[in-house]
């Protein structure tokens, strides 16, 4: 019986993973899983309650189980914790313990919510991209790192390093994609000012001599931050590190319609773990308006990567999509001559379209 660890996490978390349990019971039903579910602390409820943002009983529940659904972390009432306490400081320690070094970010147009992008119509009809994010070096992790006080005032330093052996891995994970795809890789750095992105630049480069079918270029983040909106259509799969990685697949968020919509997969070595792109949006948690989509289809993505079943995530996207199409919409994606609904009905009607099949 494949075990899966819930951890709800703070805001809207709790909200949009409760809808996804609620999806991902039907599944099992319907295609005969026999899912085990147990819940754990992370973040913001997990400081409350244990005093550490990663208690060792997180740890140990999801190295033992089979997979890992995480809803988001934060939230003001932990803003004024130092870094290595706050909420964001657990995930980021999980996601280093259980070795998660890539991050798979599909960001896919709905044909139902072309009109739910800012963009227009023609610039993202079609617009199909995997990002896939190096998760656990660069920027957020390297030492040292902190603020200190100095006699003309405060001190701020963060550290980027990136070796051979964690770019290789990545541009793996990402030419590996490419080859089930349209076999393009971008390529993304600042190779004209960092160091790390140089050594990144050239690692990719001998990495791609062993995929001569996939087309890889390099590009840099800020000139791909704006192609991303010109023309989204042109990318395919885009490899980046940690922070241009964060950064662009919330830009790609745009092209969708709503963040709220961006699943995410995190894979290594151990268990992987799968979350909405979205963080624990205070301003709209508890209030019934989140859209749980992003996680719905983190669950689908789950049951592809995890548990090796396609079939029902295929059923569960295809659940998604027919809501989506029925007109249903949650507060982020509605528009003039939709349905607006509440984060519990839209995780109803997709269980119940799930159900149906
Ligand atoms: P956010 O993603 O929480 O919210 C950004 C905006 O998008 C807000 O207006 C929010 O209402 C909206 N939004 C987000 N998810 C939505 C959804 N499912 N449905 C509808 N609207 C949605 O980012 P933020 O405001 O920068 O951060 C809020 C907190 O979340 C911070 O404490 C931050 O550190 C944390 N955070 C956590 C994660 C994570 O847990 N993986 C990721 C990003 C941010």
């Amino acid at each position: 019986m494949p075990k899966i660890a819930v951890l709800p996490g703070d805001g809207i978390g709790p909200e949009v993973t409760q809808e996804t349990v609620k999806v991902l019971k039907v599944a099992a039903e319907r295609f005969a899983l026999s899912l085990v579910f147990e819940e754990g602390l992370l973040g913001g409820s997990a400081i409350d309650a244990t005093g550490s943002p990663l208690p060792k009983e997180t740890v140990r529940l999801c190295k033992e189980s089979d997979a890992i659904l995480f809803g988001a972390v934060g939230g003001p009432k932990w803003d004024a914790l130092s870094t290595p306490i706050r909420p964001e400081r657990g995930l980021l320690n999980l996601r280093r313990e259980l070795s998660l070094y890539a991050n798979l970010r599909p960001a896919k147009v709905f044909a139902a919510l072309i009109d739910a992008s800012p963009l227009k119509r023609a610039v993202v009809e079609g617009a199909d991209i995997l990002v896939v994010r190096e998760l656990i070096g660069g920027i957020y992790y390297g030492d040292p790192k902190g603020i200190e006080k100095t006699p003309e005032g405060e001190r701020a330093v963060d550290t980027c390093i990136y070796t051979t052996h964690e770019v290789k891995r990545i541009a793996e994970v990402a030419f590996q994609a490419a080859l089930k795809r349209r076999r393009k890789v971008t390529s993304v750095d600042k190779a004209n000012v960092m160091a790390t992105s140089e050594l990144w630049r050239g690692v990719v480069r001998e990495v791609a001599e062993a995929y001569p079918e996939v087309t890889l270029e390099h590009m840099y983040s800020d000139n791909c931050a704006m192609q991303l909106v010109r023309d989204p259509k042109q990318f395919d799969v885009i490899v980046a590190d940690n922070l241009f990685g964060d950064l662009l697949s919330d830009e790609a968020a745009m092209i969708v319609g709503s963040i709220g919509l961006l699943p995410s997969a995190s894979l290594g070595t151990g268990t992987g773990l799968y979350e909405p792109v979205h963080g624990s949006a205070p301003d709209i948690a508890g209030k019934d308006l989140a859209n749980p989509l992003a996680a719905i289809l983190s669950a689908a993505m789950l049951l592809r990567y995890s548990l090796d079943h396609d079939e029902a995530a295929r059923a569960v996207e295809r659940a998604v999509e027919e809501v989506l199409h029925q007109g249903y919409r949650t507060i982020d994606i509605a528009q003039t001559g939709t349905k607006q609904i509440s984060t519990k009905r839209m995780g109803d009607l997709v269980a119940e379209a799930l159900a149906k099949g």
